[in-house]
Order: C-alpha cells, then sequence, then structure tokens
C-alpha cells in the first residue's frame, strides 16, 4: 500500500503539502517520478517543475535524495517505510494542472502524486485534509475516487486500484454549488466552483437526457457506477478533459442557463455539446483506448496515428446526440454541423497534413500552434469529426442501410472495452478500419480501404458535399460575410452571400487597432508582405481603429490596390496590397428534400 496525503496547505501562496508513505521502498533506492504528460491532453508539460521542495526520512532519519531527471528524484536505499513530503505550487486555472487559492483547489492527480517507481500497481490510499483556518469551514470534496472511509463529500479516507486509477480522479475542493441526478440508476454530480446563478435543476434534467442517451447507445449497463462533472465556471473560458469516471470543465458562465430561462441558446448548446463530448469519452478513449497507450508511458511521448477515431469521432457524436435526445432541433444542429466544415474549410494546411500525421505529431503540432497553424496543420478533431460523418454515410450506403457508424462504436465498444482482454491490449493502429470491413457487405473491403487511404492518408478535399447529400442536406460554400460568419442553416432558397474583399488574415483588436494574428497562404497580406504581429493603423492613409478594417476593406472592389501603414515592432512601415474576393469557405446547410428517410435515421439514431 502506498500512503498519500494532501493538504492545501498555504492557498494564498497556491502550495500543496503532500505527504506520501512506501511501506515497502525499493531496496536499492526508491526512484520517485511524475508524469510528463496527462492522458487526453498530448503535450509534455514537465508537471516536476511545480515541485517547489522535497526530502524524504526513514524511521525520523534523514534519507538523501538526488534528481534523477527532469521528472524524478532517486532517494537513498533505507530499511523501513520510506516518508517523502513536498510541496507543489498550483496556479494554472485549467482542467490540466492544478489551481489553488482561497476560493477552491482543484488538481490532477498527475500534477500532485508521485509515483513510486515499480510500485506502480500497488493500491493507493489518499487522504484529503481541508485547509487549516475557519475561512475554509465550507469546504467540501468532489471526486469520483473510491470513498474508503470519508462520507461523500468529505474530506479524509480515499483510495484508488494503483496509480493509474490514482491519476485519474481529479479532485475538486470548496464551497462549490451540487446538485445529484441519476442516469440508468447511476448516480451522477455535476459541480460547480465559482460565481454563478446557474439553474441546477435544469442542467439535472438536460445532462440526464444526454447520459442515458449515452449509456443506452453503447449498451446498459452504464461503465461506472457514480459520475461527477466537475465544472469550473469563470468568466470567459472553455475547455474539458475526460477522466474515467468524472470530466473537468471550465466553462463561461453566460454559457448556463439561469432559473427562468428555458430553451437552448447558443451558448448553453456548446456547454452542453462540451459535457456530450467529455462523457462520450468515457466508453471511446478511457476503454475503447489506442494500444499505443496501453499502458501508458507517462514519462514521454507516445504516439498513434489513431486520434482521428478518439477525438474526430467523439466530436461528431457530442452534437450530434444533442440532437438525437431532443435537446437541439435539426436545425439547430446543421448550424453545428456547417461551423466544423467552415473550420476545416478556413484551414488551408488540410492540403498539407493528413489527420493521421496530425494525430501523429499532436505533441508538436496541433498543442502547440501558432501564427502559422492554419497554413500548416489540420485538426484531427473538425476534420475527424467530417470524417466520422463520411464514415457514417459510407458504412450505411455499403451495408445495403442495415449498419452505421453506430454499429462500428458498439463493435470496438464490445471488444476493446468491455472484454477484459481487449482492454487491455488496445486498438491496434488498424484495429478501426479492420472492424470497419467486417460491418461491411461481402465484397467491399477494398472499397473501405480506398475510402480510409483517402480520407486518412492523403490531404485530398474529403467529400462532404456528397454524404450529406445521401442523408438528404445539401451542402453550399460561400463567402463568409465577415470574420465571425461561421456559416449555418439556411432555408432552402434563401441568398448566399456575395464575395467581397478581404486581405486574407485573422485579426484581434490591440491597442485600439487591427493587429494581424494570421495571415493565410497566398492572400493579399501575405502576398503583400504583411505578417502575425504587424499592427495596421491605417489603409490608403485613413486610420483602422479595431473592428473597422474588415468593413473598409470590404468597400473596395476586389483586385482594388491599396497601401497599408502598419507598425511591426516599433517600426512603421508601408505595404501595397491587391485585394482579393473573399473564397467560398462557409457552409451554408439545408434540406434537400430528398433521402428524407435515410435522414430520419441518421437524426434519431437507434440505440443499442
Ligand atoms: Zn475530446
Amino acid at each position: 500500500m502506498i500512503q498519500y496525503s494532501i493538504q492545501p496547505s498555504s492557498p494564498h501562496a497556491h502550495l500543496f503539502t503532500v505527504v506520501m508513505r512506501i511501506a515497502a521502498p525499493d531496496p536499492e533506492g526508491q526512484l520517485l517520478r511524475l508524469p510528463a504528460w496527462l492522458p487526453g491532453s498530448y503535450m509534455v508539460r514537465d508537471f516536476a517543475k511545480n515541485v517547489v521542495t522535497l526530502s524524504a526520512s526513514c524511521g525520523g532519519a534523514k534519507v538523501e535524495v538526488q534528481r534523477d531527471d527532469k521528472s524524478s528524484w532517486l532517494c537513498a536505499p533505507c530499511d523501513g517505510e520510506l516518508l517523502v513530503e513536498y510541496e507543489v505550487y498550483a496556479w494554472d486555472l485549467s482542467v490540466r494542472t492544478a489551481h489553488l487559492d482561497s476560493t477552491h483547489a482543484f488538481f490532477n492527480g498527475t500534477s500532485v502524486f508521485l509515483e513510486a517507481v515499480g510500485q506502480g500497481d500497488v493500491a493507493c490510499g489518499v487522504t484529503l485534509e481541508a485547509p487549516e483556518g475557519e475561512a475554509y469551514n465550507g469546504w467540501k470534496v468532489a471526486t469520483s475516487l473510491s470513498l474508503a472511509g470519508a462520507k461523500l463529500y468529505g474530506f479524509g479516507e480515499y483510495c484508488a486500484d494503483n496509480y493509474d486509477d490514482l491519476i485519474d480522479h481529479p479532485v475538486e475542493m470548496g464551497d462549490f454549488s451540487c446538485a445529484t441526478f441519476e442516469a440508468c440508476d447511476v448516480p451522477h454530480d455535476i459541480v460547480l466552483t465559482g460565481r454563478h446563478n446557474a439553474d441546477m435543476d435544469r442542467l439535472c434534467r438536460d445532462l440526464k437526457i444526454i447520459c442515458e442517451h449515452h449509456i443506452n447507445f453503447f449498451g446498459l449497463p452504464a461503465p461506472v457506477d457514480r459520475y461527477v462533472f466537475m465544472t469550473m465556471v469563470v468568466g470567459e473560458g472553455y475547455g474539458g478533459l475526460e477522466h474515467k469516471a468524472s470530466t473537468a470543465l471550465l466553462c463561461s458562465r453566460k454559457s448556463l442557463p439561469v432559473i427562468g430561462e428555458d430553451g437552448v441558446n447558443d451558448d448553453y448548446r456548446e456547454f452542453l455539446g462540451l459535457c456530450s463530448h467529455e462523457y462520450f469519452h468515457t466508453w471511446n478513449v478511457k476503454r475503447i483506448k489506442p494500444a499505443a497507450f496501453s499502458p501508458f508511458d507517462l514519462a514521454s511521448e507516445q504516439y498513434t496515428r489513431l486520434l482521428w477515431a478518439f477525438e474526430g469521432i467523439t466530436s461528431y457524436y457530442d452534437d450530434l446526440s444533442l440532437v438525437r435526445c431532443g435537446l437541439v432541433r435539426p436545425e439547430s444542429y446543421l448550424q453545428l454541423l456547417a461551423k466544423t466544415i467552415s473550420r476545416v474549410q478556413r484551414s488551408p494546411g488540410r492540403f498539407k497534413q493528413s489527420v493521421t500525421d496530425s494525430s501523429f505529431d499532436a505533441w508538436t503540432k496541433f498543442y502547440k500552434q501558432d501564427e502559422n497553424a492554419p497554413n500548416a496543420i489540420v485538426s484531427y478533431y473538425t476534420k475527424g469529426a467530417l470524417i466520422a460523418l463520411c464514415l457514417d454515410v459510407f458504412i450505411r450506403q455499403h451495408s445495403g442501410e442495415k449498419k452505421s457508424l453506430d454499429d462500428l462504436m458498439r463493435l470496438l465498444w464490445q471488444r476493446y472495452g468491455l472484454d477484459e482482454d481487449g482492454l487491455a491490449q488496445g486498438v491496434p493502429e488498424n484495429g478501426i478500419e479492420a472492424a470497419v470491413e467486417e460491418l461491411l457487405d461481402v465484397g467491399q473491403a477494398k472499397l473501405a480501404r480506398s475510402f480510409f487511404n483517402n480520407a486518412l492518408r492523403s490531404t485530398n478535399e474529403l467529400d462532404v458535399e456528397s454524404a450529406l447529400a445521401y442523408l438528404g442536406v445539401q451542402l453550399q460554400l460561400a463567402p463568409a460575410k465577415n470574420q465571425s460568419d461561421w456559416g449555418g442553416y439556411r432555408a432552402k432558397h434563401a441568398k448566399l452571400a456575395v464575395a467581397q474583399s478581404v486581405l486574407g488574415i485573422r485579426s484581434a483588436a490591440a491597442q485600439g487597432f487591427v493587429k494581424i494574428t494570421h495571415v493565410y497562404d497566398g492572400g493579399a497580406a501575405q502576398v503583400a508582405g504583411l505578417a502575425a504581429g504587424d499592427l495596421v493603423v491605417a489603409i490608403d492613409g485613413l486610420q483602422t481603429k479595431a473592428g473597422q478594417l474588415e468593413k473598409m476593406v470590404a468597400g473596395y472592389t476586389v483586385g482594388a490596390e491599396v497601401k497599408l501603414t502598419a507598425f511591426r515592432r516599433d517600426e512603421l512601415m508601408q505595404f501595397e496590397a491587391t485585394l482579393q474576393g473573399a473564397e467560398a469557405n462557409t457552409a451554408q446547410l439545408s434540406w434537400s428534400g430528398e433521402n428524407t428517410l435515410r435522414c430520419q435515421a441518421w437524426l434519431q439514431g437507434e440505440e443499442a
């Protein structure tokens, strides 16, 4: 047994104190290590950098400790229980690390729990301690860690099967709001930390619908016996990370429904989509997971080409499930789908990088995006979701409408999630493609191979238009009206926007002016020599305040030559640009009026 105790010992200094007791340390000297990354977020973050102090003792006598590498400490051999005490700095408000102040404490085990290397299979006990002081008397605990003496929501004793289990149950401490609902007889908590006015009953009602949908989608029983949605509510923020029996979420206050409000506005729809996404991961990636992650090696990067399936398919179902369970109308779903298509259309990088490469290089490219990202990379989330849509249609088409992507997910669940051997082995790199072939009519394997080669391993444009046509949806690409136009649902004969003049940039307001954040390959700005970071102050000698440039440019005819004045660092520079017409890269979706039965089958889905 390895015993940890953790206390937010100094909320004002953002420090946790952790005490770790190892009953049977390695006689050669115990190696201790913090992960370099955490599952679900594919970037090396070197959590050990936040360990501020560390000391070890045995039977009251000091044990020498040496650094072994950037993430490890080596304790001198000792006879008897090894006690390690350390402090961890926690001041990153994200779902991936740890955050502590006088309002709350949140941590992922990967940020705070050292692994006793070589003893990863040993069961762990965890004592969660409240901070000292009356100010913290109202604090409670939310976590999916198993209770081992603590009362539900209380401080005290918890446990985990082994180290991997220990680090897959984040913990929230604070005076949070909490409500519970049952989905298919399993208790689910929704926990909100931070200032909010949310209608907790409404959240319970809507999340219950989503959770029951997902459980029934994969088939009863649910893979968890308890689940926690732990949510940090802030003014502006968005994020989520999946865990085996919980999810850590970050959301904007405005995305939560208030009492008396009904209907699902765009912000709340985004929140529901996020919850749906993370909950779907309970199956797809937490249990059906790549063989490359079985087991996890958290010391350095682990490579897989399958993230298009784990993130892309999950991104496809997160929104599709909202319409299938009746929380949003079909037109509202088309609006979400249109946005995904527009996002892919605005990434010229899709012609340079395939989704399998994007997945493999997630560590250095997708997770480390810079100003050139739209030109150089493709998102395995957004293009992955469109591949899932095309694959769904492909399976329907080539199985005589008898099968769909839903069946693929259930087959993967049976094989790699439910089955104990499969769970241990994980999905091989060719496992998803092989499973698809099994679902198709005889003699379709060659077609499937060519579908996958094109969709996954090439940079050819995906034929989303034909896939949607099969489902009774008409896709038209039109120029965007402005930077924030992502397309949407369009009544059938509504007019499409005409191409206005653009510079081929993405921008943000800075110092009252327009700062270029991204320059698209081949666009007017790039041809003229403008670069990311440039602060545009005038066009043809007229001042361009933030929010005005786009309109001023649109006022010129396509092909017009203009003089742009911009600061690059502190140097004022002049550029001559020939304006181009906006590309038709914005998706407009409408009902074609054909294939309505297929459309219904698609939008309604069927339970397992
Ligand atoms: Zn995800």
